[in-house]
């Protein structure tokens, strides 16, 4: 029991840290084939670890691999997951030279192949916790079987069988919670407060990933018209008010190539992710509009309209990220100067 636990404990660390510096890799559609053997490699270590802390249970060597591989499979790309799962399989093939081993590599495979298809099935079906509960459940299946087909004594199966599945569902209730408490963390370091829209440091992460991705992009610097006068009039509480409608304005038109970033008080940026800069400037044109025709409303629910100027910059071929914003913010200045509620993009000869 002891050494079950102290298993279960190897086990916790090992899969959160490794989750741990998953999370801080490239943001979702922009892995490359590097992230994914670093991935692979570093869930194969982690289960080594638990490969050579495994438990003997009544004559029979478990180990915890499986709980891995349900995080994984929740969390993490299948290419990254089945790779791990075969690899590990293989290996413990190799090393096992005992009489399980070959279900083992049987049992691996089967995994490899249906606990993604598993994750895809549920994942819409239900909520997170009863989701790694079911993975977890269809991942020990297996190794129930296997135990059955081992033990002739009925009554020390089902015994097992206890331990496995509670020890399993309690380790899962554990990791469960530490992972929702990451993903908070690094939403909290990621997000702005009051918007909810992703923050400076994010947009400053996100131009060093663009810069060395050597991607075109159009940035646009935002700044609200007039915002210390609104805060005047209408009190501090309905600025903030004000602050949280224009994101969501900006969320209603965010799209997988364009993405909104709170960078100061009243002033947000746009990255658009594309080399076509007409359809950026027609983006942002768009939405200097759909700002100036919107009804906003104060905490008294009366309607207030607003405006916003806009800088825009297209990337340049041998000119850095700094220095693009750099002239999208001359041109937001140029838009204030030039009686605001208006997009300035600056010029290639600027
Ligand atoms: P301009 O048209 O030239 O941009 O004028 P402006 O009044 O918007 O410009 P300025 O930069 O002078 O004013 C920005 C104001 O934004 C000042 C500050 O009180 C207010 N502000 C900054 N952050 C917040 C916030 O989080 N909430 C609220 N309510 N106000 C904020
Ligand atoms: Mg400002
Ligand atoms: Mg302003």
């Amino acid at each position: 029991m002891v050494s079950l636990l102290a298993n279960i404990g190897i086990m916790f660390f090992a899969v959160y840290f490794y989750l741990r510096s998953s999370f801080g890799s490239p943001n979702q559609g922009n892995e490359t084939i590097a992230y994914f053997i670093k991935s692979i490699l570093l869930e194969v270590l982690v289960g080594i670890v638990l490969l050579s802390f495994s438990t003997v249970i009544l004559g029979i060597r478990y180990d915890f691999r499986f709980l891995m591989f349900c995080f994984s499979a929740k969390y993490l790309d299948w290419k990254i997951t089945s790779p791990t799962i075969l690899l590990l399989g293989i290996l413990r093939f190799v090393w096992g030279n005992n009489d399980i081993a070959q279900s083992n590599l049987i049992i691996s495979i089967l995994l490899a192949v249906t606990l993604p298809l598993l994750v895809r099935y549920i994942e819409h079906r239900l909520n997170e916790l009863p989701q790694l509960l079911v993975l977890v459940t269809y991942a020990l299946i297996p190794t129930v079987v296997l135990t059955n087909q081992m033990i002739a004594d009925k009554s020390l199966v089902l015994l097992i069988s206890t331990i496995l599945f509670t020890s399993g569902y309690a380790a899962t209730f554990v990791m469960h919670f530490f992972i929702t408490d990451l993903y908070r963390l690094i939403l909290s370091a990621s997000t702005d407060h009051l918007t909810a829209l992703k923050n400076v440091r994010t947009f400053n992460n996100e131009l060093m990933d663009v810069e060395r991705e050597k991607k075109p992009v159009t940035l646009a610097v935002i700044d609200i018209d007039y915002f210390k006068d609104y805060n005047d009039s209408f009190g501090h509480d309905n600025g903030d008010l004000l602050l949280k409608q224009m994101a969501q304005v900006f969320n209603e038109l965010s799209a997988f190539d364009t993405d909104f970033y709170r960078i100061g008080g009243e002033e947000f940026a746009v990255i658009i992710d594309t080399p076509n800069q007409r359809d950026a400037e027609a983006f942002i044109h768009d939405l200097q509009e759909i700002v100036a025709h919107r009804r906003f409303s104060t905490t008294s629910g009366d309607p207030v309209s607003v405006t916003i100027s806009v800088g825009v910059a297209h990337s340049r071929t041998g000119e850095t990220l700094k220095r693009t914003l750099k002239r999208a913010d001359v041109a937001l200045y140029q838009a204030k100067k030039d009686g605001r509620n208006q997009v300035i993009v600056s010029l290639p000869t600027q």
